[in-house]
């Protein structure tokens, strides 16, 4: 199906309009200019104001449940990153939300849910660890037994968004005798708890997140997600989530893969690109190749996508900055910066784009075994042959 030839009825033509001037008197130049100075991909205005016009509820929820039809969700992406709103962390709330729906119990949903959808609570994630984050099961955070509670010990990497968060979605170990898989189980902790420590962390391409530290930290039993040692099958869907796996209907709707709108962002460095050099037919050709391809990944589904759109960011925007000279090495907001800096901004981008939520090799990895069916790799050393 193509969208761009779906016809709107009245009511979701007015629906867009009313969400775009929404979006347009909240996401203003101020909070844009704030976002790429601070990294934060969080404004805390703009995300209660959409908590408290029922925009993330209905994202949230089914159609079924009140949420928004399908058109309207297909709507709602695309007016979200139009309008450049700062709004990457919503889906890690909102995955965590779903497991805590999913695998909670029903006095832990009730201190939850209803506060997330307003906007109140925003929940992250503590997957990975200073030792590693790609295998999530060599978890070494602790988590132990403590009568009726459970005491926490241990650290997480690029813990993004807990500093505007009020909860943590921990990975724990609970068994380090058991096989890694059957070891983990899964907590909600309050990051307003005693022994929660968080450092802020920059990224290259100026994103903020952070390390938390935990240092004996009680919590409730109610706070456990899923059973005691097993961890993994809560993990698993969420994880299944996050990678964009998860099977999608198949109507013409569907954001293709995860991370397109990364690949928006490169588009627009493109067209500043070509409205000032595309004179020469050297130009022209290095930049209709790029956009090609560029296309073709934003067309890809699935995990295949999310590693097309990761891998043309870090092959274009070198590309477009070749083309456009030393001074386009100068970023947003620079004197003399080339195209506002799109370019640049979008190459330090393409590194931690091909990192966060798994790197582009675990990706080539999981796509050979699981789509090719070529097997688990052999990570063995090379036989060396005797003469
Ligand atoms: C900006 C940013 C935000 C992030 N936000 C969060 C967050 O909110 N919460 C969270 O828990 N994590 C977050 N992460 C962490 C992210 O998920 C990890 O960085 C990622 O999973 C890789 O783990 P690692 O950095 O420990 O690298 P490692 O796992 O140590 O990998 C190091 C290198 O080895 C390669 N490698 C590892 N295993 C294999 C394999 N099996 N086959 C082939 N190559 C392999 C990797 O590709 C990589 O090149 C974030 C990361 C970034 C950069």
């Amino acid at each position: 199906m193509d969208f761009s030839r779906v016809a709107l009825s009245e009511d979701d033509e007015s629906f867009r309009d009313d969400l775009r001037s929404f979006l347009n008197d909240i996401v203003t130049d101020e909070v844009i200019a704030r976002d790429r100075e601070t990294g934060e991909n969080f404004d805390e205005g703009v995300h209660m104001a959409l908590g408290a016009a029922g925009y993330l509820a209905a994202d949230f929820k089914s159609e079924a449940d009140g949420g928004f039809s399908r058109l309207r969700k297909r709507i709602w992406d695309l007016e979200i990153g139009r309008a450049r709103t700062p709004w990457f962390h919503w889906g890690t709330t909102a995955m965590v939300a779903r497991a805590v729906d999913r695998f909670g119990s029903a006095e832990l949903k009730d201190e939850v849910l209803e506060k997330t959808l307003s906007g109140h609570f925003r929940l992250c994630l503590g997957y990975t660890e200073p030792e590693g984050g790609s295998d999530v099961a060599t978890c070494k955070t602790r988590a132990v037994r403590d009568g009726e509670g459970w005491i926490i010990n241990g650290s997480k990497m690029f813990t993004s968004n807990a500093h505007n968060a009020s909860y943590v979605f921990l990975v724990t170990n609970t068994d380090p005798d058991a096989p890694k898989h059957q070891s983990l189980t899964m907590f909600l902790v309050p990051l307003d708890s005693p022994g929660v420590e968080i450092q802020a962390l920059r990224t290259v391409d100026g994103d903020r997140t952070n390390i938390t530290y935990y240092s004996d930290v009680r919590i409730d039993d109610r706070y456990r997600i899923g059973e005691v040692n097993g961890g993994w099958a809560v993990l698993r869907e969420a994880l299944n989530d996050e990678h964009g796996t998860v099977e999608r209907l198949d109507d013409g709707l569907q954001k293709v893969a995860v991370m397109s709108e990364h690949v928006l962002l490169l588009a627009e460095a493109a067209d500043k690109v070509a409205a000032s050099a595309a004179d020469e037919d050297s130009v022209k050709y290095r930049l209709g190749r790029g956009i090609a391809r560029m296309e073709a990944a934003m067309s890809t589904p699935d995990m295949f996508g999310r590693v097309a759109n990761a891998q043309i960011m870090r092959d274009v925007a070198p590309e477009l900055m070749d083309i456009m000279g030393v001074a386009s090495s100068l970023p947003v907001g620079e004197k003399g910066a080339i195209g506002d800096g799109a370019a640049e901004y979008v190459f330090r981008l393409a590194g931690p784009t091909g990192i966060y939520g798994g790197t582009l090799e675990v990706f080539r990895n999981m796509i050979a075994q699981h789509a090719l069916g070529l097997g688990r790799p052999n990570y063995s050393p090379p036989v060396k042959k005797t003469l």
